[in-house]
């Protein structure tokens, strides 16, 4: 099942590795040419996102494979465990930038603003800015949840990054050197939420946990509005794989209905719950009515 728009996907998370890497030298050489911790931590948290770009790319291809005999519900979740790879790695950088600011704070040494340090790193915050507002945009009009939230993440650094240069500036201005490690230990906490958000989202992925209620509602609707001839639907169970849903349920119909005609019944919900959710797996249990539960939702 080859979906259009894998390529797409492909493409977009080779731009976002090339841009980190370029990000990443800027911030490196910005790092270097000033000699601030804020900025080096800055820099840290620009590997973070080359993990990540890296990491997001091996995750499309592998979430594009078809299911197999050995893997017969696909590879979806690919990307899930390509998160708790990436939220390893953030707090990594995390605590690497803690040692950092905690070793300038005891010993403060001297930096400057280095004005082509200082331009550097503009420039890289301005390709990150500029990104960030690419994707979420983009993550709107395709109804991209993962794209969304990239752009929002780079959006994150692009603050802190504003926020690290107007602090180093302070810094040289009144000669609290300082005011830098703590400003990199500020950048670190960011470093750690950002970590925290992709390790829970990967673990609601990998428990296999419901989809949202008000999408759970939809689906509801959808049967009970779509089922005609069946009596009622119960144990209704969903759960999200990547881009993939996965629908549950047992449909109730009169003993008597010919196993066609039940089947068709089937065909129709699926037809319409496929219409409302982009990819769906859906599997139905059909039972004859002395085995209705009347608890679940009640078919007209
Ligand atoms: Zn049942
Ligand atoms: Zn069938």
């Amino acid at each position: 099942m080859q979906t259009p728009q894998m390529p797409i996907a492909i493409r977009l998370a080779l731009a976002s590795l090339v841009l980190a890497v370029v990000v990443l030298a800027l911030k490196g050489v910005a790092a270097w040419l000033t000699g601030s911790v804020a900025l080096y931590s800055d820099a840290l948290e620009s590997v973070v996102n080359v993990v990540t770009a890296i990491v997001a790319l091996m995750a499309v291809r592998l979430s594009a494979r078809p299911a197999n005999a050995a893997l017969p519900y696909g590879y979806y979740k690919a990307e899930y465990f390509s998160a708790v790879i990436i939220g390893i790695f953030i707090a990594l950088a995390a605590v690497l930038i803690f040692y950092e600011a905690y070793r300038a704070f005891v010993s403060p040494h001297p930096f400057t603003a280095d004005p082509l340090g200082i331009g550097v790193s503009v420039v890289a915050t301005a390709i990150n800015g500029a990104w960030a507002y690419w994707l979420v945009r983009l993550g709107r009009r395709e109804k991209s949840v993962a794209l969304e939230s990239d752009g929002k993440h780079l959006w994150t650094d692009v603050l802190s990054t504003v926020g690290v240069l107007a602090g180093v500036l302070l810094a040289v201005a009144t000669g609290i050197h300082q005011i830098d490690p703590i400003l990199a230990a500020l950048v670190a906490l960011n470093v750690l939420w950002s970590g925290w958000q992709v390790l829970r989202q990967s673990v609601v992925g990998l428990m296999d946990v419901a989809v949202d209620p008000k999408q759970l509602a939809v689906i509801k609707e959808l049967i009970s509005s779509n089922a005609d001839g069946a009596i009622e639907a119960h144990d209704i169970r969903t759960r999200q794989a990547g881009p993939m849903m996965f629908i549950e349920f047992h449909l109730v119909v009169p003993g008597t209905m010919s196993v066609e005609a039940a089947h068709a019944i089937c065909d129709r919900i699926e037809a319409k719950l496929r219409e409302a959710v982009d990819e769906a797996t859906i599997t139905i249990h059909v039972e004859p009515e002395e085995k209705a539960k009347h608890s679940g939702i009640v078919v007209v």
